[in-house]
C-alpha cells in the first residue's frame, strides 16, 4: 500500500505558469522585431548589462582563462576530460549502417552532426559552469560545426568561470547573454548573430519555455527546466544522507521538487528530522526550504514493485537509489533522466564531474526522452541505392501497386517508368 509521510503543497503540473508563457511570447516577439537593439534593451532590463556587443572578445576570453587559479584550471580540465571521454565512448556507438536487404537493394544511414548549435549555460542564481561542458563539449564531440554559447552575466558582470569553461570546451563564439533574449538571439538570429539550427542546454522556466516555443523553427535538445530529484532508499542508509541528497537539489530553486520513496517508515521519519536540522544550518536554506515545503514529498511503499511503479510515475530528472540492491531499479525502472546507483555516488557527482551529462528531462519528460548526449546532436539520415535492373523492376512493381491502393497516380508513374525501363515490361495490377 502507498501512503504519504509528507505531501507536496503544489504539484509538478503547477509549474507550467501561464504568466511565464505570456511573458516569453512577448519577449520573443520583441527580439524577432527589434534584433540587436531589443536584445540590448532586455539585457539591461533583466541582467543590468549594457554593451555595444554581447560577443566576448578574444582578449576577454583569454583574461577569463588566465584568471583561473591552478587548482581551478586542474579541476575544470579533469571534469571536461571525464565528460569528453564518456561522450566519445557514446559517439563510438553511433555507427553508420549499410545493409543489402534484398539482392541489389542497399539501405543505409549516416549519423550527420547538426552544423549550427546554440548552447545555453544558466547563470542567474549560480554560475553553472558545468553546463558549458555538458552542452558545448558534447556538441563538439558529436562533430557539430559552429557551436556558439550564451550565459547571463552573474551579478551584473561577465561570469568569468563560465566563460573559461565555455572556451575550454571549444565554443566558437561566446556571448554574455541570458534568459529569453539569449535563446531568441541564437534561435532567431539578429543583425550580429547568425541563427543556429538547434538549441541545447538547461535553464529556468523562462529559458525552457523560450526553447519550447521556438521548437519547429529550430531543433531543441529536450525540455530541461527547473531541476528535480527523487531519492529511493531503504534502511540500508540513514536519514542524514537522504536529507542531504534531497536538500542538495532543492537548493537549485524554489520550484525544484525533491521527492523520496522508501519502504521504511523509520527512515522516512528520520529523514524528516534531518531535513529540519539541515535547514537550520544550510546557507542556501531559504530557497531549499521553500522548495521542500511546496514540492517536497515522502512516499511510503510496502514492496519494491510499488517503489518502482511510484518512481516511474514521478519520472524525475534525477533518481538517487540507495537500497540493498540498486540494480533492481536499473533493471526495472523505465522513467528517469539519470540513475545514481548506490550510496557511494550522488547527483552532485553527475552534475559536475563524473562524466555523464547533467542536462536532463524535467516535468515528466523522462517518460519519452533521456538526457542530452552526443546522439541528440546527430541526425540519423537514411539513404538507399538499387544496384541492379532486376531489383529496380521488382521493387517498382510493388511500389506501383501500393501507390495505386492510395490513389497516388503520379507516385505510381515514378515506379512504372522504372519497371518499363529497367524491367522491360509493364506493371500488372
Ligand atoms: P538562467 O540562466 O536559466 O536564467 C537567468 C535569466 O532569466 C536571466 O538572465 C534573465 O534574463 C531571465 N529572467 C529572470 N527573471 C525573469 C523575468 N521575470 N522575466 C523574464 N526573464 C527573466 O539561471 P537561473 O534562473 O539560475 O536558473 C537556472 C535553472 O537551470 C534552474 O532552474 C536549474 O534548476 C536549472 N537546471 C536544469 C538542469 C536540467 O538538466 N534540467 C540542469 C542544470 C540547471
Amino acid at each position: 500500500m502507498i501512503r504519504h509521510v509528507k505531501t507536496a503543497r503544489l504539484s509538478q503540473g503547477d509549474q507550467t505558469d501561464p504568466a511565464v508563457t505570456e511573458a516569453v511570447e512577448e519577449l520573443l516577439a520583441q527580439v524577432a522585431d527589434g534584433g540587436d537593439k531589443a536584445v540590448r534593451e532586455l539585457s539591461i532590463r533583466f541582467d543590468g548589462l549594457d554593451r555595444d556587443s554581447y560577443r566576448l572578445t578574444e582578449a576577454e576570453i583569454a583574461a577569463c582563462i588566465d584568471g583561473l587559479t591552478r587548482q581551478e584550471r586542474h579541476d575544470l580540465d579533469f571534469a571536461q576530460e571525464q565528460i569528453r571521454n564518456f561522450a566519445q565512448a557514446q559517439r563510438d556507438t553511433m555507427l553508420d549502417l549499410e545493409v543489402e536487404t534484398l539482392p541489389g537493394v542497399v539501405l543505409g544511414h549516416r549519423n550527420v552532426p547538426v552544423q549550427n548549435v546554440g548552447c545555453y549555460v544558466p547563470g542567474g542564481k549560480y554560475p553553472l559552469l558545468a553546463s558549458a561542458h555538458m552542452t558545448v563539449l558534447t556538441a563538439k564531440v558529436a562533430g557539430c560545426g559552429r557551436v556558439i554559447t550564451c550565459a547571463p552575466p552573474f551579478k551584473g558582470k561577465i561570469a568569468e568561470k563560465i566563460v573559461a569553461a565555455q572556451a575550454l570546451a571549444g565554443a566558437d563564439e561566446i556571448y554574455c547573454l541570458g534568459g529569453v533574449q539569449a535563446i531568441a538571439a541564437m534561435g532567431l538570429g539578429t543583425e550580429s548573430i547568425e541563427p543556429v539550427d538547434m538549441l541545447a542546454g538547461p535553464g529556468n522556466a523562462y529559458v525552457a519555455e523560450a526553447k519550447r516555443m521556438l521548437f519547429g523553427r529550430v531543433g531543441i535538445d529536450l525540455f530541461a527546466g527547473p531541476t528535480e530529484t527523487l531519492v529511493i532508499a531503504d534502511d540500508t542508509v540513514d536519514g542524514e544522507i537522504c536529507a542531504t541528497d534531497l536538500l542538495g537539489q532543492a537548493e537549485h530553486g524554489a520550484n525544484s521538487p525533491a521527492v523520496m520513496i522508501t519502504n521504511s517508515e523509520k527512515l522516512a521519519r528520520d529523514t524528516l528530522a534531518q531535513i529540519d536540522r539541515l535547514l537550520a544550518i544550510l546557507p542556501t536554506a531559504e530557497i531549499a526550504r521553500k522548495a521542500w515545503e511546496d514540492y517536497g514529498e515522502i512516499i511510503l511503499c510496502d514492496t519494491l514493485d510499488e517503489m518502482v511503479a511510484e518512481g516511474d510515475r514521478v519520472a524525475s530528472e534525477h533518481v538517487q537509489v540507495m537500497t540493498a540492491d540498486p540494480d533492481y531499479f536499473l533493471n526495472n525502472m523505465t522513467n528517469y533522466g539519470a540513475l545514481f546507483l548506490g550510496a557511494r555516488t550522488n547527483v552532485a557527482f553527475g552534475d559536475k564531474v563524473i562524466g555523464t551529462n547533467h542536462t536532463l528531462p524535467t516535468l515528466r519528460a523522462a517518460r519519452y526522452t533521456g538526457g542530452l548526449w552526443v546522439g541528440k546532436f546527430l541526425k540519423t539520415c537514411t539513404y538507399q541505392k538499387v544496384l541492379t535492373d532486376e531489383a529496380s523492376a521488382m521493387i517498382g512493381a510493388y511500389a506501383s501497386r501500393l501507390c495505386h491502393m492510395e490513389g497516388f497516380v503520379g507516385h505510381a508513374e515514378q515506379a512504372n517508368i522504372r519497371v518499363r525501363r529497367y524491367g522491360k515490361r509493364n506493371v500488372g495490377y
